[in-house]
C-alpha cells in the first residue's frame, strides 16, 4: 500500500499539500524532502503521513529526502500552534524555523593524517611534522604551522603517501558546559529562588515561574544556577535563554561563558548565514546545550528543551511585529507547555499580564526584594521643568548639569537617557513652517547629523538635508526642534569638553561587536558620560555608574495607547535601576513637565505595587488586557476608494459572537505608508473567548482584491 505525504512549504500558503511517498522512501514525519510545486523543486517538512485510499487522483511524487537535520515532532507541534495562534500561515512560521537550514551547507574541510608509511628521506622537518600528525590529525597549514615548517614540506609528504588527505564535515564544536565550576555563592534569598526553581526542572514537566526581582537583585546568577542545575540532572538537557535585545544577549554570552566555560550557541539576526547554520544544526542533534538569543530562536529544533528562560519578559521588543506577528513572551510559554519544560520568566518590572498570572496562581512567584550585597537602590528625584527650566536651545536643566559636574569630579559615570534617535526628531522651515516629512508616509523625517540625511524611522527612507526649504525654497531656513541623543550629546560635549562621552543608539553601533566594546568600554570606566536610548538602559550592569539622567521622561507618555503608562514605568525604572552599584550610592533625577503624573509619582515612591495596583483596576474596568483579549486587522491598499470598500464589507462579515466587539473601521494612526492608505479593526474580546478562532471564521469569509493586504495582529502592543 503506497503513502501519502503531506509537506508544508516554507512560504505564506494556508496548508500543506499532499504528495505520493515513492516506493522504498520510507519517509518519517520532519523529515525534510524537496517537492516540486510547479516547474520548481522546492524544499518542505513532512507532517503528516497516511495510507493512500484507493481510487484518489494521482498526486505528484516527491523528488528525494534531503540530507538534512528531521525537525522534532515537537518544533512541528510548535509552528503549527504558533500559526493556528496567530492567524497566519503555517509555512509562514516553518520559514523562520528553517531560517538556520536553508543556509547553503559548508564545505567540508581537508585533513591530514598518516598512513603508516615511512619517508624514503627523512629529514628534522620532516620527523617534526610527522610527530605531529601522529598526534591529531589537522588542515595540512596547521600541521606546517605546528611544526615550524613550510607548507612544502607538508605537500612532499603527501605527494610521497606518508600522509595522506580526507575530508570531514566541519562541525561547529560546542562543548559540553563544564558543571564542575561554581557560580557566585548566593545570598539566601537568591538560593531560596534558586531552590524552588531548581524544584520545578526536578518535577519535570511544565511549569511557568516569573522571577521578580529588583534592578541588580541577582536574577541572571538565580537562573544560571538553575541552568546549571538542569544541565547536571540531565546530561543531555538544552537551555533557552531569551534576552530582547542583541546587546543584552552579549553580556548573558559573556556570562553563560565565565559560568560555565563554553560559549553558548548565539542566535540572532546579526549571526552570518554560516555560523547560523552550524548552531541550528548543533541545537537539532543536541550537540549544543545553551542558546542566548533573540525571540526567533524560540523557532530552533531543540532535542530536548528543558528549560526556557525569558529575561526582561516585560520588554516590548519581544513582540514581533512584522511579517509573521507575535509574542515572543507568550510563545515561550506555549514552547514550554509543548516540551514539557520550566520556563522561567524575568524582571524588575513584570508585565501586567505576567503579574496577573502569577497573582491567580497559574505561575509561581518568586521575589527577590533587595539588591546584591551592599549595593542601594538609587535615591529617585523628580526635576520639574516648570520651574528649573533648561536655558533656552538646551535640554539638561541646571539641576541635572550640577549634578552631572559632581558625578564627574568624583570620577563617577553618568549615563543619560532619551529614548530617542538621531539628532532632532523634527526638522521644520523657519520661513513658511513647513514640516520635513518622508513623501509617502504619514510620518516627520527625523534628523541625524552623523550621517547628515533625514531619516524615516519607520521605513528607513532617507535624504540628504536640503540647503533649501523643498515648499518655499527658502535658503537655510530648515530648524532642528526637540532633541535626540545626538543633540544631547552635542551639549554634553560643550558643558563638559574635558569629559569622556559616547552615543549608545542603534544608529551609532553597527552591530553586534560594537555593542559589546561600548559595554565593556562603559564597564571599565573609559567612558564618563554615556548618552543612551534604550538599547543600554536595560539589563547592563555598570559598577561605575552612580548618576542616570533621564532627559524627557514624559516621552512614552504622549502615545496615549493601552500600554503607555506601564511602558513608560517600566523603561524609567530599568533605566534609573542602572544607578549605584557595588558599594556607591546611585541618583537617578527624572526631567519632567507632569511630576504629578502617577507614572512619576510611582518611580519616585519606588511603588511599583502602588502603580500596578492602579493600572490593574482600570484595566479591569475597561475589560483590556490582561483582563480581556485585543486584536488589530490593518487593511492597507494604494486606492483610497477600493480600501474602504473592502473595509465595509469585512465590517459586515465580522461573525456575530458573545462577549466580542469590533470597533471601526478608521484610519490607522500612521494612515499612510510607503503609499499605501491604512485603516483598521481593533476588537476585544472577553478573556474565556478563543480570539485566534473568531479571527479565523472572519478572515476566511472575506476575499480581499489583490491589491489589498490585510495583517492580523493578536494582542497589539504597537496602536500605529
Ligand atoms: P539582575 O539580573 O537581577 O539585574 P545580576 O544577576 O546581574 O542582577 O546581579 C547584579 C550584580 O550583582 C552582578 O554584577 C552580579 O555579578 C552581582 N551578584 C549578584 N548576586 C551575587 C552573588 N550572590 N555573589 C556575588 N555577586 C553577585
Amino acid at each position: 500500500m503506497s503513502r501519502i505525504a503531506s509537506i508544508l512549504l516554507p512560504m505564506p500558503l494556508p496548508e500543506a499539500f499532499d504528495y505520493a511517498e515513492p516506493e522504498g522512501m520510507e519517509l518519517t514525519v520532519g523529515d525534510q524532502v524537496a517537492a516540486p510545486l510547479g516547474p520548481r523543486l522546492l524544499r518542505g517538512v513532512v507532517v503528516g503521513l497516511r495510507e493512500a485510499a484507493g481510487g484518489n487522483r494521482p498526486l505528484k511524487p516527491i523528488d528525494r529526502r534531503l540530507d538534512e537535520p528531521r525537525l522534532p515532532a515537537n518544533t512541528l507541534e510548535f509552528v503549527q500552534w504558533a500559526a493556528r495562534y496567530a492567524v497566519d500561515n503555517p509555512g509562514q512560521v516553518l520559514a523562520i524555523a528553517l531560517r538556520g537550514a536553508r543556509v547553503p551547507k559548508p564545505k567540508p574541510v581537508r585533513m591530514v593524517r598518516p598512513t603508516g608509511v615511512q619517508p624514503v628521506r627523512s629529514t628534522p622537518a620532516r620527523a617534526r611534522v610527522q610527530e605531529a600528525a601522529q598526534q591529531q590529525p589537522a588542515p595540512a597549514a596547521e600541521l606546517a604551522r605546528a611544526a615550524g615548517v613550510s607548507a612544502g614540506v607538508v605537500k612532499g609528504l603527501i605527494d610521497e603517501g606518508v600522509l595522506e588527505v580526507f575530508e570531514i564535515a566541519p562541525e561547529a564544536r560546542f562543548d559540553a558546559p563544564d558543571l564542575s565550576r561554581s557560580g557566585s555563592e548566593l545570598n539566601a534569598s537568591q538560593a531560596a529562588a534558586a531552590g524552588l526553581l531548581n524544584e520545578m526542572v526536578d518535577d519535570g514537566g511544565f511549569n511557568v515561574a516569573l522571577l521578580d526581582g529588583v534592578t541588580g537583585s541577582g536574577k541572571t546568577e538565580v537562573y544560571l544556577e538553575t541552568a546549571a542545575h538542569a544541565l547536571a540532572k540531565d546530561p543531555k538537557a538544552q537551555v533557552l535563554i531569551l534576552l530582547p535585545e542583541i546587546a543584552l544577549t552579549q553580556a548573558v554570552i559573556g556570562r553563560v561563558a565565565e559560568r560555565f566555560g563554553v560559549q553558548p550557541g548565539e542566535w540572532h539576526s546579526e549571526v552570518a548565514p554560516p555560523a547560523r547554520r552550524r548552531v541550528w544544526e548543533a541545537v537539532a542533534a543536541g550537540r549544543c546545550s545553551i542558546v542566548v538569543g533573540a525571540r526567533s530562536a524560540l523557532f530552533l529544533p531543540f532535542a530536548n528543551l528543558k528549560l526556557i528562560v525569558v529575561d526582561e519578559e516585560h520588554d516590548g521588543s519581544f513582540k514581533q511585529e512584522e511579517g509573521f506577528i507575535y509574542q515572543g513572551r507568550d510563545l515561550a510559554v506555549v514552547r514550554g507547555k509543548i516540551e514539557q519544560a520550566a520556563v522561567v520568566l524575568a524582571s524588575a518590572t513584570p508585565s501586567l499580564e505576567t503579574l496577573r498570572n502569577a497573582e491567580t496562581g497559574r505561575y509561581r512567584w518568586l521575589r527577590l526584594s533587595s539588591r546584591h550585597g551592599v549595593a542601594q537602590l538609587p535615591e529617585i528625584e523628580l526635576v520639574d521643568l516648570r520651574t528649573t527650566p533648561p536655558a533656552s536651545g538646551c535640554w539638561l536643566s541646571p539641576l541635572l548639569v550640577q549634578a552631572i559636574a559632581e558625578t564627574l569630579a568624583r570620577g563617577e559615570q553618568t549615563l543619560l537617557f532619551l529614548n530617542r534617535r538621531g539628532y532632532a526628531p523634527l526638522v521644520l522651515c523657519r520661513a513658511c513652517g513647513e514640516r520635513m516629512t518622508a513623501p509617502d508616509t504619514d510620518s516627520w523625517l527625523v534628523e541625524h547629523r552623523y550621517s547628515g540625511r533625514l531619516v524615516c524611522h519607520l521605513t528607513g527612507f532617507s535624504m540628504p538635508k536640503p540647503e533649501r526649504c523643498p515648499h518655499c525654497g527658502a535658503q537655510d531656513s530648515l530648524v532642528s526642534i526637540g532633541p535626540g541623543v545626538e543633540r544631547v550629546e552635542e551639549e554634553a560635549r560643550m558643558l563638559f569638553p574635558e569629559a569622556r562621552i559616547s552615543v549608545f543608539s542603534s544608529d551609532t553601533m553597527f552591530d553586534a561587536r560594537e555593542a559589546r566594546r561600548l559595554v565593556e568600554a562603559m564597564t571599565a570606566g573609559e567612558i564618563d558620560i554615556l548618552v543612551a536610548t534604550q538599547a543600554a538602559a536595560k539589563g547592563h550592569n555598570f559598577p561605575m555608574l552612580t548618576l542616570v539622567g533621564v532627559v524627557d521622561a514624559d516621552l512614552g507618555l504622549r502615545g496615549g495607547d493601552l500600554r503607555a503608562a506601564e511602558r513608560t514605568f517600566q523603561l524609567l525604572a530599568q533605566a534609573t535601576g542602572r544607578a549605584g552599584r557595588r558599594d556607591r550610592p546611585g541618583k537617578a533625577l527624572l526631567q519632567t513637565y507632569a511630576p504629578e503624573h502617577a507614572v512619576m509619582q510611582a518611580l519616585k515612591a519606588q511603588d511599583r505595587d502602588a502603580f500596578v495596583a492602579a493600572e490593574m483596576e482600570e484595566r479591569e474596568l475597561a475589560k483590556l488586557p490582561p483582563f480581556g483579549r485585543l486584536a488589530a486587522v490593518i487593511a492597507s491598499g494604494p486606492d483610497l476608494g477600493q480600501l474602504e470598500a473592502f473595509m465595509r464589507e469585512m465590517a459586515q462579515a465580522a461573525p456575530n459572537a458573545q462577549g466580542v466587539e469590533v470597533y471601526g473601521p478608521a484610519d490607522a494612526p500612521l494612515a499612510l505608508v510607503r503609499g499605501r492608505r491604512r485603516k483598521r479593526f481593533l476588537v476585544r474580546a472577553d478573556r474565556g473567548v478563543d480570539l485566534s478562532a473568531y479571527m479565523t471564521t472572519w478572515r476566511a469569509r472575506v476575499k480581499p482584491p489583490t491589491a489589498i493586504r490585510v495583517s492580523i495582529d493578536i494582542d497589539p502592543y504597537s496602536f500605529l
